[in-house]
């Protein structure tokens, strides 16, 4: 039996003109994804996109799991394909739905008719379905508010389709429709679900790492990479920088007040991603952070912080809880690679007693005690990049 997905777009049919500037992004953003799988056909018609699978050779699986990380779908089905005639269409539901219809108790068939030339209406269909699947399977019966199953009847231009419950899609916009952004990333739990949730808005990522070798290892770093490839398989293909600041923070423990170690080293963060930002083309700056969670993220924190870049800084989690975080971090894969025990650059030298309420022009009297252009200098041109997900060779 022939079969397709069938994609339903997302917040994206809202859009007006923009509309199909962000199904073109998608329709890219697909093909990408599949790349590797096979020979699909992918292509948008009547407000719904279809992915055809072209050959036997097809991984339709496989093509399935990767729809369901794509920004900008609401959801999506496996459907079959069906001739255009009622009795094939009665026994391809029969036949296709059969291992769900068998598990339900209830359900309702619901059609629709865009070919206008099909000699049914779409209550016909249903009714006509309906009474099929209730004399193939006794054991139903027809709830149309809340039913187990909802068998869809979809006949088109090119084909009939039957389907049974859709799948909800990974929600968002698609990729590459909202600029491109700098996330810093740590090896947290929070950093990578930041970096999930500002592509869901459809922005394009770039990753800053910094890294402190030698009290920082390789293999924290290759956690990083790991993480960055989990939230890749939504966001798509991105470059990490990785930036090795043990120098600025020796600089910092040695010539700066213990209290304001933590203000200072993530103002030269900052300073240094938008940087890197800058020249990969970025407009805006991404963190993990969420209000009052530790001592640097407090409102007075994060306006010192704020005050050393000109470029936004987005912070997707501001107002969540950590739970909350957790919970997406699960739902995205990060989390089990978060908790592995490596050591980060900002836990090497914390300080007992952080500031909680830093005053700027204090901690700018502090730092003038750095050469903070020569030490920015520095580390820019000691950085070194990885490409993440790009393993998946012929996604280009
Ligand atoms: P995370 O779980 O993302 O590490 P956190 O709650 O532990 O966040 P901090 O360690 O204070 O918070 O870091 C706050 C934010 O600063 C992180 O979410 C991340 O965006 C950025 N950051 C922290 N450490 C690094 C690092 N080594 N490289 C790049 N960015 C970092
Ligand atoms: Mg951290």
């Amino acid at each position: 039996m022939q079969e397709t997905i069938l994609i339903k777009l997302g917040e994206l049919v809202l859009k007006g003109l923009n509309r199909k500037i962000f199904e073109a992004q998608l329709l890219k953003n697909l093909r990408r994804r599949l790349m590797g799988l096979g020979d699909f056909e992918v292509k948008s018609a009547q407000s719904t996109i279809y992915v055809i699978p072209k050959n036997e050779e097809a991984d339709l699986d496989a093509a399935e799991e990767k729809v369901g990380k794509v920004f900008g779908i609401v959801s999506y089905s496996r459907a079959c394909v069906a001739e255009k005639d009622l009795s094939a269409i009665q026994k391809a539901a029969a036949e296709y739905l059969r291992d769900e219809l068998l598990d339900a108790s209830t359900f309702k068939v619901e059609s629709k008719r865009s070919d206008k030339k099909f000699p049914y209406t779409s209550p016909e269909i249903s009714r006509e379905v309906g009474a099929y699947l209730l004399e193939q399977f006794p054991h139903l019966s027809v709830d149309v508010h809340n039913p187990d199953v909802e068998v869809r009847v979809e006949v088109r231009d090119f084909g009939a389709y039957v389907h049974g419950n859709a799948r909800p899609g990974a929600g968002g916009i698609p990729v590459g429709t909202g600029g491109k952004a700098a996330i810093l990333i740590s090896g947290g739990i929070d950093s990578p679900v930041a970096a999930w949730s500002i592509a869901k808005r459809g922005v394009e990522l770039t990753a800053i790492h910094f890294a402190s070798p030698p009290y920082t290892s390789q293999r924290a770093e290759e956690k990083v990479v790991r993480l960055l490839e989990k939230v890749s398989e939504y966001s798509g293909r991105m470059e990490m920088v990785t930036v090795p600041f043990t120098h600025i923070q020796e600089e910092i423990l040695e010539k700066c007040p213990e209290e304001l170690f933590t203000i200072i080293m993530r103002r030269f963060m900052m300073r240094t991603a938008e940087r890197i930002a800058r020249r990969k083309g970025c407009e805006a700056l991404i963190t993990g952070e969420s209000l009052g969670q530790v001592a640097s993220q407090t409102m007075q924190a994060i306006a010192c912080t704020d005050a050393a870049v000109q470029m936004p800084v987005f912070r997707p989690l501001i107002g969540t809880d950590k739970a909350e975080i957790v919970a997406t971090s699960y739902k995205i894969g990060t989390y089990d690679i978060s908790i592995e025990p490596y050591e980060d650059c900002c836990t090497v030298f914390t300080p007992k007693h952080p500031r909680t309420r830093p005053i700027l022009h204090i901690v700018e009297a502090a730092e003038s005690a750095l050469d903070v252009e020569g030490l920015i200098e520095e580390c820019m041109q000691n950085v070194w990049y990885t490409r993440i997900g790009w393993h998946r060779k012929k996604e280009e």
